[in-house]
Formats: structure tokens, sequence, C-alpha cells
């Protein structure tokens, strides 16, 4: 770059932009893709073919339907949504998320969550100019610190506290009754973002309408429809009629309208497959606490938060790379997540692979 233009960027692109480091996906090609929740199972064939006669009577010379009141309605059916709650569409629910932090953005505003939590959060307050305070989760379970989240929503009041339930990294699902005194306390929004409920029982879903500033979040990425990236948030239209002001037209693409609003008329061929990856992730877990010095932390996701013994998260995930099976290293994301490691639910076979390539990398070293 030549110095005139580095000045420039310099001058003119915000600091805290300049500061960060883009989201980081790693090359995953040839391998067994353990690394990002992604529901490993594809389509029966004769669902394929139903899909693409679909799409081929599906025409993209128009624009979407800006509501995408289709895609809403059953939406709202698959996800229990109460029938008196509005539901917001967003590509994926990132979108979602940095709609909600467009609408409260504001100087000396900031957003709240857990630490260490889903990262969309800090990185969507910096791109919005708010500011992010993280409260440490504890440190022995990753359960909620109450009294810590209570003095911090005290001392900073927050526009707006994302909370991940499950959370995302560490898989485990907060104590409803904590959850609850947060709501309560919060002087704004708080978003409860269950974009593991495909994998869990617990929902705050049929607790909407019980308090005043209560949303839920949910997405259809991790139930196996990742690539249509379609995320929704569901509670009271006085909240949800102004995050639409900020929502780009057309957001919800034709082919994903029509992709997803097929999908969910077949929900039961992805609950059967949700379904199959909870009872793999209790072998899962159970295969890998079997290797001595491995930690691995209860889940009510897709995926397992796994402590290595110290030291060896970058090289076991280094070594389980060249054997073909990409996993996420969390060591250095945060200090709670030393030596961590996060497999996602895989296949029979892809877990198996997985397990295989573990025994090699511990015992040849
Ligand atoms: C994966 C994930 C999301 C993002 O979902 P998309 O709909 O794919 O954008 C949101 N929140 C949490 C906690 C996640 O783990």
């Amino acid at each position: 770059m030549s110095d005139v233009r580095r000045s420039l960027v310099e001058h003119w692109v915000r600091p805290e932009i300049r500061a960060l480091s883009a989201y980081h996906v790693q090359p995953a090609a040839g391998l067994i893709k353990l690394d990002a929740m992604e529901n490993p199972y594809t389509w029966p064939d004769g669902l394929r073919d139903e899909w693409v006669e679909l799409l081929r009577r599906t025409d993209v010379n128009r624009y979407p339907d800006p509501s995408a009141q289709a895609l809403s309605e059953r939406l709202a059916e698959a996800m229990d949504v109460p029938s008196d709650m509005r539901l917001l569409l967003g590509n994926g629910s990132d979108e979602l998320i940095q709609m909600i932090a467009m609408a409260l953005a504001g100087p000396s505003r900031c957003v709240l969550s857990v630490d260490p939590g889903f990262v969309m959060y800090r990185m969507i307050a910096t791109f919005c100019g708010m500011r992010y305070v993280g409260v440490p989760l504890s440190a022995d379970d990753f359960s909620l610190d109450l009294p810590a989240v209570l003095q911090a929503m005290d001392e900073h009041q927050p526009a707006v506290v994302f909370l991940a339930y499950p959370n995302n990294p560490t898989g485990n699902l907060f104590h409803a009754a904590d959850m609850v005194e947060i709501i309560r306390a919060a002087p704004g929004l708080v978003v409860v973002d269950e974009a593991y409920a495909p994998f869990t029982a617990a929902s705050f879903m049929p607790s909407l309408g019980e308090f005043d500033n209560l949303v839920v979040m949910r997405t259809v990425s991790k139930m196996g429809l990742a690539g249509l990236r379609l995320g929704l948030l569901a509670g009271p239209a006085d909240w949800l009629d102004e995050f639409d002001k900020v929502r780009l037209p057309y957001n919800i693409n034709v082919l994903t309208q029509a992709s997803a609003e097929f999908a969910l008329r077949h929900k039961a061929v992805f609950d059967a497959q949700t379904a199959a990856i909870q009872v793999e992730r209790g072998k899962l877990a159970q295969a890998l606490a079997a290797f001595d010095g491995v930690q691995v932390f209860p889940s009510e996701a897709n995926f397992l938060l796994v402590r290595t013994p110290p030291g060896q998260a970058g090289h076991w995930h280094r070594r389980l790379r060249e054997q073909g099976v990409l996993i996420k290293n969390l060591d250095g994301a945060h200090p709670l997540l030393a030596d961590c490691l996060r497999p996602t639910v895989g296949t029979p076979q892809e877990n198996a692979a997985l397990l295989a390539a573990l025994a090699e990398v511990i015992v040849g070293g």
C-alpha cells in the first residue's frame, strides 16, 4: 500500500475497526469438518429431488416477498412461537444481533454478555460503536456468576444483554432461575439466543410475554440449514417493530425463503437428524472422557467442550488436522478456555474417525 493510501485509511477507518481481526474461518477442504457446529447429515434423495423441482419453479427475476409471509408462518409453527408474539427474520441470526445493536446503539451505550461466550456479540457491538462488557462465567462449571452479572448491569446499565442458552463455546445451559433474575434486573432488553434449541428441551420461548424486556432468538443453522442463512427473533411487537426499521429491504432472498419453507414442511427429517446427533453426543462424550487426562464438559448443544492435559490443545489440534480431522482450538481465546478444544458432534463414522485420530495423537505423540 502506498504511504498516502495508508494514511488515508488510518485517518478515516475508525480505530476500533482497525484494531479488529476479521472473523477467521479455517480452511477445511478435504478434511472431516467438525469445527463449525454444522449438522453432518445431508437430505434424503427423494427430498432433494422435490426441492430441486421447487427451485425450478422459483423465479429469481423478482425481488423476494419483503415480509417473507409464508416462511414466517411456517417458522412460527415449527419453533412454537406464542401466537401473540411477532417474528422478525434475519440473514442468519448474526444479522438480527446487528439489527438489535444498530437500533440500540448510541454514545456511552453498552452491550453486556458473558465470557467465554459467542464472539459476535462483542464484534457487532464494536461495529456499531457500542462498548462491550463481558462478565466472566464461573471458572469451575461455566455457570452464570449471578452476583457479578447483577453488579455489572448495575454499574454499566447495558442497553441490551445477550445470553446464549445453551452457551457457545461452553455447551452448558445456565440455570433458568439465574436467567430469570437477570431478565428481572436488566435495565434494558435481554436477548436469549437459542441457537442450539434443536439439542435441548430447555427454552424461554414459552416465557415470552411474561417479561417486558425479553426476546428470544433462533436460527435454522444448527438444525441443518446453515447454508441458507436464516435466523429469527420472536418477541413483543413493541420491540420488533422498531428493529424492523433498521432491516435492509429484502434481506431474506428468494431461494432461502423457498428452501426453508420447504424444509420446514419436512421438519420430521431434521428432527430425526438432531435426535441422532444428541445420541451421538452422549457416546462421543463418554469415549473422549475415557482418554487419560481429558475432561469433557456437560453439553446441551451439538458440540463438546473438551480440556486436554496442560499445553496439549494446540498440538492435538494440529495433529488431528494432519490426520484429516478439523475441530476448533479454543486455547488462548479466553483464560477460562485454556487447553480447550471444541469438536462438533458428527456422524458415527466421523466421530469414530476423530476418536481413532486422537488415539493416534496420544499414543504416537
Ligand atoms: C451459531 C450461533 C449463532 C449464529 O447463527 P447464524 O444464524 O448461523 O448466524 C448465533 N448464536 C450462537 C450462540 C451461535 O452459536
